[in-house]
């Protein structure tokens, strides 16, 4: 389990990681329900939903900084 640090809810990583299936470029499709993640200086951060991670987009610095921890 991961922290959705827009929203603070748990994310099920591996269900974030599981494929459904793959689309002809061979990337893996994941699905969005589930949740889904986003790269960033060197370490992947996940989240809910695709509103959470576009508000982390926006402002990454902002809530790296209003984790715990940091
Ligand atoms: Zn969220």
């Amino acid at each position: 389990m991961a922290l959705d640090i827009v929203c603070g809810k748990e994310v099920d990583t591996a269900a974030v990681n599981t494929p459904v299936g793959s689309i002809p470029a061979g990337a893996p499709e994941t699905d969005p329900a589930a949740g889904t993640k986003r790269y960033y200086e060197g370490k992947w951060y996940y989240f809910c939903s695709m509103a959470c991670r576009h508000k982390f987009v926006a402002t990454p610095d902002e809530y790296i900084k209003a984790m715990p921890g940091n």
